[in-house]
């Protein structure tokens, strides 16, 4: 159905439009009520009778790219109820489109109050001047504090944490309604008397999330003592981790011996010895094919197109260019091999030395020969102490020791059987966490009490202890569906609005911003 525009419709409901003016930015628009009577505030006695008209400049939404100022035409009325002590009262409009000596109309007021959500004061400011909205910093900021919403639903769930309004300097708390998933409150500091002064003027709060510092959990004993506390899941989950991280860190003396005791094998060593030779043998190979070749005639281009080898390999085993100093020198060595080791292991290391040494035996070869050799032995060892100390961290040791065992590589799994092997206390502490780990899990806290009794006496006593100490409340975090991660997710929002206020924020207006938004 087609309905022609008419004047009236553009502004907010309930006004007629009488005239309207435009200059270069400005639209003045002249309205009055469409209504032709007033209700006494007072008695609330309906009356036509009009006893004059004043009027009222208000901004509205912008139009067509201009701003708009509404010259709204309000009359008085008399009342003429015999009891009102009241004669005259002016016209009132619905508080949601026009309220009472309100600067803005509601429409307006309600975008201005987003955008002051969203954007914060001064960038809402300057994107307002865009949008040909009238508002300054400054009023944007006071719509923000003014339409703040206080969430007035009955409190029973909250989870209670502190954030930073500068790291490490200055922390305040916030409060959030678990079961609404929403932050309802900002305090200005972390001290437990001003969480436990806000804690009771809210009786009715029968369950309350906290993390595991002590702070907290003294309010809530003080201010609710009624109430159920509930520890953080995910600390819980992660302390217990690092209980055991720390055992391992503990134990890394022990665990340096028993890897120790795995790296010098023989083994090892002679694979990699027989893979530098195979590496030597192929290398012998491509010469001799390609030398086999070049006693034919062979061009270096057509061997290159044959063999498939560079043109620089090619050019320098044909000119004899390319020494493989591991057999022709050493083959001459070969023979004197255990002698050399011997003199080497009882700690004669001078190359000079034993060449001459070596002459006497009725070696033929030059000192190069043997400087050359003991400058690899040398460099050998190096490598074997090098990888001696490579022990891993003990946060990878303890990630290694918590994975299942078919997701190690073959060499972790040589590392971690040897450190189980060699410190057994480790495997007593992996398995006391494991345990810990799967009754959060599963929800299950039947064998809390035997686990205290067992982890006491375990590498990981301590956490064991502070379990013990919060007992109650580890078991409501195990057993309960409430958890503080919903207030960690409104804190990270908290951070963001903060860093848009560029840290300036007055706890008032951060608390506006976060919590005013309207759902
Ligand atoms: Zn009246």
């Amino acid at each position: 159905m087609h309905q022609s525009l008419r004047p009236s419709s553009l502004v907010p409901s309930g006004f007629v439009v009488e005239s309207a003016i435009h200059d270069a930015d400005t639209t003045t628009i002249t309205v009055r009520a469409s209504k032709d009577s007033g209700t006494c505030p007072s008695c609330g006695t309906v009356s036509r009778r009009v006893h004059s008209r004043y009027h009222r400049r208000v901004s509205d939404l912008p139009l067509s790219g201009r701003s708009v100022q509404l010259l709204v035409v309000a009359r008085r009325f008399r009342c003429d109820a015999v009891l009102c002590g009241r004669q005259i009262f002016v016209e009132r409009f619905a508080s949601d489109v026009l309220a009472p000596s309100a600067r803005r109309t509601g429409r307006l007021d309600c975008i201005v109050h987003h955008l002051g959500l969203a954007l914060g004061g001064r960038p809402a400011a300057s994107f307002a001047r865009r949008l040909m909205l009238p508002v300054s910093n400054d009023t944007l900021l006071r719509v923000v504090r003014r339409r703040a919403r206080v969430p007035t639903e009955p409190l029973h769930v909250i989870g209670i944490d502190d954030w930073a309004w500068r790291r490490n300097h200055r922390y305040g708390t916030i409060v959030c309604d678990l079961e609404r998933r929403r932050p309802v409150s900002l305090l200005p500091d972390r001290e437990p008397a001003t969480a436990a002064a806000w804690l009771e003027r809210h009786h009715q709060i029968t369950v309350v999330a906290r993390d595991r510092g002590g702070g907290y959990a003294e309010a809530i004993t003080r201010a609710l003592p009624h109430a159920t506390q509930v520890a953080d899941r995910w600390h819980l989950m992660e302390n217990a981790s690092r209980a055991f991280l720390d055992a391992v860190r503990k134990t890394m003396r022990q665990i340096r011996t028993a890897i120790g005791a795995t790296t010098i094998n023989p083994d090892l060593l002679t694979a990699a010895e027989r893979l530098q030779y195979e590496g030597y043998q192929r290398r012998e190979e491509i010469n001799a094919a390609i030398l086999a070749l070049a006693r034919d005639k062979v061009p270096i281009k057509e061997i290159v197109r044959r063999l498939g080898h560079s043109r620089q390999v090619v050019r320098q085993v044909v000119r004899g260019e390319r020494q493989d100093i591991f057999r022709t020198r050493q083959s001459s060595l070969d023979r004197f091999l255990p002698w050399l080791d011997a003199q080497w292991s009882s700690g004669c290391r001078n190359g000079a030395d034993l060449w001459r040494r070596l002459k006497e035996q009725g070696f033929r070869g030059s000192l190069r020969v043997v400087t050359e050799w003991a400058t690899r032995r040398r460099r050998a060892e190096r490598a074997d102490a090098e990888n001696l100390q490579r022990i891993p961290s003990a946060r990878t040791i303890a990630r290694l020791m918590t994975i299942a065992r078919n997701n190690l590589s073959k060499a972790d799994t040589v590392t971690i059987t040897a450190i189980e092997n060699g410190v057994p206390c480790l495997v007593d502490a992996r398995e006391t966490i494991a345990e810990f780990h799967a009754m959060v899990r599963n929800k299950n806290d039947v064998g809390l009490a035997i686990w205290i009794e067992r982890a006491r006496t375990s590498p990981v006593a301590s956490f064991a202890s502070g379990v013990a100490k919060d007992e109650l409340a580890v078991r409501a975090a195990i057993t309960l569906p409430w958890s503080n991660g919903q207030t960690e997710g409104q804190i990270t929002k908290l951070k963001l609005v903060k860093r848009q206020m560029y840290g300036r924020g007055k706890i008032d207006l951060l608390q506006a911003r976060l919590i005013g938004v309207p759902t």
